[in-house]
């Protein structure tokens, strides 16, 4: 059996706070159960929001925790090209189309449709589907429109490519941290419409990357928040699609704020670094989180 392969993978656009410490961590404990190995990666494909200033804290601040990671680590920013070509299969394949309509003319058209009284679509995330209208556009009117130099974006054609697949869409979920049973979940990726795989100004996407970079660093356990649940559905179908390998998952509970809500990258309460600041303990940190 080949050794299991875990990884965190954070964006370094924020400081860490108590959700990363417990994601880390967790990550650390289950590959140690699993005799596997730990990696580090840096999701940095927004260099516009990631700064080195944010990614040395990551190497601090999970140095402190006491996590032990591989090295060199992987920065997506350095790897665009096999993105690249990654989407470049996908434009072959006719499964991305380029989508043209800007946030402003997406926003209207959602706006006149919900005036005439129908409800619009919206993902788990519960931002409205693309309307995907350039869809009908024809071969010789994009090339003309991309040739103008006119903004757009590569978006799946959802409905395309669920239609590629032949089998159900699933995936394995460990039941919890102990590794010893798994469930079956049915992928969903349609919730998310259109979803948008490269940009003009950041040429890939969450959502291209994590699967490239999962399956070129042979991660073979995914353990990360469970606000990533239903974007797995979205992971899946482009590992079917692209003939990537298939990872187990196991989506963990989020560390709240004491207000129940999600914890941010602007709370400097719960931020490692402020804890550590204010006398706090790695132990400390540990018995916070849970663990
Ligand atoms: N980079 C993502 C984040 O910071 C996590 C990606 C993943 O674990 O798949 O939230």
């Amino acid at each position: 059996m080949t050794q299991p392969v875990f990884r965190f993978a954070p964006s370094p656009n924020g400081e860490l706070h108590l959700g990363h410490a417990y994601s880390a961590l967790l990550n650390a404990q289950m590959a140690e159960k699993a005799g596997g190995r730990l990696l580090l990666r840096i999701e940095d494909i927004d260099t516009a929001r990631c700064t080195p200033e944010f990614e040395a804290g990551i190497y601090r601040d999970l140095e402190w925790l006491g996590i032990a990671w591989e090295k060199p680590v992987r920065r997506q920013s350095e790897h665009f090209e096999q993105y690249a070509r990654l989407l470049d299969r996908l434009v072959e394949a006719e499964l991305v189309y380029p989508a043209f309509m800007s946030r402003g003319e997406t926003r209207a058209h959602i706006t006149q449709t919900e005036e005439r009284g129908r409800a619009w679509p919206r993902d788990p995330d519960g931002v409205p589907l693309y309307p995907g209208l350039d869809k009908t556009l024809g071969t010789a009117e994009r090339r003309r429109r991309m040739a103008a130099g006119e903004p757009f974006a590569w978006r799946l054609d959802m409905a395309a490519a669920a239609a590629a697949l032949r089998a159900p869409l699933t995936w394995i979920e460990f039941a919890d941290a102990d590794m010893t049973s798994t469930r079956v979940v049915d992928a969903r990726p349609d919730q998310w419409g259109d979803v948008v795989l490269a940009r003009r100004d950041v040429a890939t996407s969450y959502h291209l990357s994590v699967v490239a970079d999962d399956a070129l660093q042979g991660v073979t356990h995914v353990v990360r928040g469970l606000d990533l649940f239903q974007a797995t559905g979205v992971h899946r179908l482009l590992q079917m699609l692209l003939g990537l390998s298939e990872p187990v998952y196991f989506h963990h509970r989020l560390i709240l704020g004491s207000d129940g809500r999600k914890l941010s990258k602007s709370l400097r309460d719960s931020g490692i670094d402020a804890l550590r600041s204010s006398g706090r303990t790695p132990d400390d940190v540990k018995r916070m989180v849970g663990l």
